[in-house]
């Protein structure tokens, strides 16, 4: 299918395989040293909690295969409740925060391969992208060390921070290193599918410094432990990342029950859109496409879902982007040439392939993927326009448009009237064109001539605005003093 002299072997995707971590996916030693991360015994979660928590035992499952990895006792109600009533501020000087955060950060990357192991098994992450949630895990812990010094921060009191499974380590670590830098203490609230990389990385913190009842880890359902956290006035400040439904039910939870003021910072969904024009590079824009659409099996809120081809390249390019995706290598994660893992577990695959039938007559192309197992094979869909999705489907599916240049103005207006504004993507030589598409869309973070995916801490802040988010951006200046307390401003007469 592939057309003629296009060739895109699966190290394209990923054509830094040696990454700022100094890992080089070549090397033998780190081969060897996957191949030991495969055996690691992943531990029980249930010791990592501050005191044994009383709620139900819940079973970690293996999205590859949807085996039972390890058994974790869940916080209810009573453990939740002795958690806020031990919770203590950060008193350290901020230097010694940082050191700490610093040090957790060294702690991770000396612990990567049981932290690949775990996210492997326990999220179904390939090991490209275990490489890149570590690389931005230590970011954020170096990156809110290093602001965390350059002011002084009062904390807030008692943070909850409410993290996803599709990034179990490196938005977890985000939320709760900022929260910590500005001194406050910590309940951390992990996704139900994965809470022992929480488990993993609330250890490492507690061995690198952070205070027992400063951070603690509340594994467990999300209408218990989460209606919990975010119901009790005693809590100062909630940082959610997740669904948008699952952030208006905390609005609303919060609105009724916490001090007003009380900041909500949510990261939620998103319906992003990529435009593609004739003057773009066609081998590139397909790279980007493909990975922008199923890298990370399409669990990204920043992932594409919408592609607009100019008509005049459309059979062309789609013909290209069909023959990159019977490139794909899709299955297990452990294996190093993986691009494309399961999806999280049975009820997110049953969702996307019920989402696939409704639709059966608008596919345009389909990759194939094992048949045992979470996996779903990424798919191409037609569809006249973005305002077609009638929601985010959380998985590697691409919907495909075409456009005419005279109604470019047209397809703007119609990805802003979704209300969503996380990410989107350009490929155009035309600077012209770049200028004003960027001036009228109204979304988080525009990429111009590269995939929508992968924002790198510190150079691009991620988050958006409308129903994707109500920021400030993670991993940019304005986030950590959000978990502090504002200055005291004098009142002038
Ligand atoms: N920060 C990630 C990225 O830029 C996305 C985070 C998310 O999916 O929640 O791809």
């Amino acid at each position: 299918k592939a057309p003629s002299g296009l060739k895109l072997p699966s190290e394209l995707y990923e054509p830094n395989r040696k990454t700022a971590l100094g890992f080089d996916l070549s090397d033998e030693k780190v081969l060897a040293g996957l191949e030991a991360a495969r055996a690691v015994a992943i531990p029980d979660a249930a010791p990592l909690t501050l005191r044994p928590a009383t709620g139900p035992s819940c079973a970690a499952l293996d999205p590859a295969t949807g085996e039972t990895i390890a058994q974790v006792t869940t916080a209810d109600a009573a453990t939740v409740a002795r958690a806020i009533e031990d919770a203590r501020t950060w008193d350290a000087p901020a230097a010694e925060r940082a050191a700490v955060l610093r040090r957790a950060a060294d702690l991770y990357e000396a612990n990567y391969g049981l932290i690949f192991a775990t996210l492997a098994r326990e999220a179904g992450k390939t090991i490209g992208d275990a490489i890149g949630e570590l690389r931005e895990a230590c970011d954020f812990l170096r990156y809110y060390a290093s602001e965390g010094e350059k002011a002084a921060f009062a904390p807030r009191g008692t943070i909850a921070a409410i993290s996803p499974w599709n990034f179990p380590l490196a938005i977890f670590t985000g939320q709760v290193s900022a929260a910590l830098m500005a001194g406050n203490a910590v309940l951390a609230k992990p996704a139900e599918q994965t809470p022992i990389t929480a488990a993993i990385a609330v250890r490492l913190l507690h061995e690198a410094g952070v205070p027992a009842q400063v951070l603690q880890l509340l594994p467990g359902a999300g209408e218990i432990v989460g209606a919990a956290i975010t119901s009790d006035a005693r809590i100062k400040g909630v940082v959610f990342t997740g669904s948008t439904e699952t952030a208006q039910i905390i609005d609303r939870s919060m609105a009724e029950n916490l001090d007003p003021g009380t900041p909500l910072i949510a990261e939620t969904g998103g319906l992003n859109a990529m435009i593609v024009d004739s003057t773009a590079l066609p081998e590139q824009a397909v790279r980007d496409i493909v990975a922008s659409a199923f890298r990370s099996a399409g669990q990204r809120c920043s992932a594409l879902r919408c592609l607009y081809v100019q008509e005049d390249i459309a059979p062309h390019l789609i013909e290209m982007i069909s023959g990159a995706m019977d490139l794909l290598a899709i299955g297990n994660p452990f294996d190093v040439l993986t691009d494309v893992g399961p999806v999280i577990d049975a009820e997110a695959q049953s969702g996307i392939e019920a989402y696939l039938d409704a639709h059966k007559d608008r596919i345009i192309h389909r990759a194939k993927a094992p048949a045992s197992g979470h996996f779903v094979a990424p798919v191409m869909l037609r569809v006249t326009g973005i305002e077609e999705l009638d929601r985010e489907v959380f998985g590697p599916v691409l919907h495909v448009a075409t456009f005419r240049t005279t109604d470019l103005p047209k397809v703007v207006a119609a990805i802003n009237a979704k209300g969503y504004g996380l990410t989107f993507g350009l490929h155009t030589r035309i600077d012209a064109r770049v200028q004003e598409i960027s001036s009228t869309i109204r979304v988080g973070n525009i990429y111009v001539n590269r995939n929508q995916i992968g924002a790198v801490v510190g150079s691009q802040p991620f988050g958006g605005e409308g129903l994707s988010g109500t920021g400030p951006k993670a991993g940019g200046p304005l986030y950590l003093p959000r978990f502090a307390r504002p200055a005291e401003v004098p009142v002038v007469d």
